[in-house]
């Protein structure tokens, strides 16, 4: 007993029932509630779908009873995709799924192009915006984002580009407004890096360079206890993997107790063989403290780019964005003599 038995003579004969005694009737004599979501199409006449294929069970050859509302469910992926497989037209009342909005990253690249030349970018059929909308593909695959087949195509991603045109001083006195409204990220993006172009190069090639790096297959960033940077996502991911590449941890802590004999965090002094006796030796976190834009997929990370910090102090680190220094966090803890002590928890 299974829809996947269905046949198409078996559901023209349900429909050819439906028209006969009418939509009450019908959903009456076989139990059903009014579909919803789907309905099966044919010329401009619309059915409950899964009403449809439950009666049709019944008109299977052999011993077949008709299905009840509660044998199946009438999803996507089952009544709507085995109706679909017979033939029949299956629409929707559900909003198509759209398009994932633009990311930090994305950002980030579209407003480069953009600054690049501001006065007159290349067009929507330029190979320039074609490698853009190639990248921010791929990005996407690194990232696990998916969109349909129009995601980040030239069009979309030309329009985005023109979009910061309404925050452009330039043309905005000039009388000439951007096309429709973006997010508010766009905006933030474009007041953070609009006048730092400089630095928004740097993080464009950055970015740009991990997205074709060879070696950048990712699991999953970890956002649960990491803000992304002001750099976005995938710089994130990469910061994230140097301090969880363990050979340079050990080698980190190696150097602390070569040196001093112990591990305490650079912040905040806490030393979790002190605080939680030998359960606690030898454990300690690193950060990472280069910024995000100077490094390259494949760069060598030095034991000295490594700062000991202690799991809490780590999170508050990266709990905004922009991150903290471990030197602003250390006077943020000064501030506050009582929260500074580590031997309270
Ligand atoms: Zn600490
Ligand atoms: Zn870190």
């Amino acid at each position: 007993m299974s829809l996947s038995d269905l046949t198409r003579s078996a559901v023209e004969l349900a429909i050819a029932e439906y028209d006969e005694i009418g939509p009450e009737r019908f959903l009456e004599k076989y139990g059903f509630a009014k579909a919803r979501k789907y309905f099966l199409v044919i010329g401009n006449r619309e059915y409950h779908s899964k009403a449809i294929a439950g009666a049709a069970h019944g008109y299977l050859p052999g011993r077949h009873l008709p299905l009840r509302s509660i044998d199946f469910s009438g999803g996507e992926n089952t009544v709507a995709h085995v109706l679909g497989n017979l033939g029949f037209a299956v629409r929707s009342t559900e909003p198509k799924p759209r398009n994932p909005t633009w990311t930090r990253d994305e950002l980030i690249l579209a407003l480069d192009f953009y600054m690049e030349n501001p006065a007159s970018p290349p067009g929507k059929t330029s190979s320039k915006i074609a490698k853009l909308s190639e990248d921010l593909n791929k990005l996407a695959v690194i990232l696990g984002v998916s969109g349909d087949g129009q995601f980040r195509n030239p069009n979309g991603v030309y329009m985005k580009v023109m979009n910061f045109r309404r925050f452009d001083p330039t043309f905005a006195t000039a009388g000439k407004s951007g096309l429709s409204h973006g997010g508010r990220e766009e905006e933030l993006v474009w007041r953070e890096f609009s006048q730092t172009p400089d630095l928004l190069r740097s993080v464009a090639t950055a970015i740009r360079a991990a997205i074709n790096g060879e070696t950048l297959h990712t699991s999953p960033p970890d956002f649960d206890y990491i803000e992304e940077a002001e750099e976005g996502r995938l710089l994130t991911v990469l910061h994230q993997r140097r301090e969880r590449n363990r050979k340079l941890v050990e080698a980190r802590k190696q150097k602390a107790l070569d040196e001093t004999r112990e591990l305490r965090c650079e912040a905040c002094d806490l030393s979790f063989a002190d605080r939680y006796g030998p359960h606690g030796d030898g454990f300690i976190e690193v950060h990472h403290l280069r910024p995000l834009h100077t490094l390259r997929e494949g760069d060598k990370t030095a034991v000295s780019d490594l700062a000991l910090v202690c799991a809490n102090c780590h999170r508050m680190i990266h709990r905004r964005k922009p991150w903290l220094s471990v030197t602003q966090l250390r006077m943020l803890l000064n501030q506050r003599p009582t929260a500074a002590r580590p031997e309270t928890c």
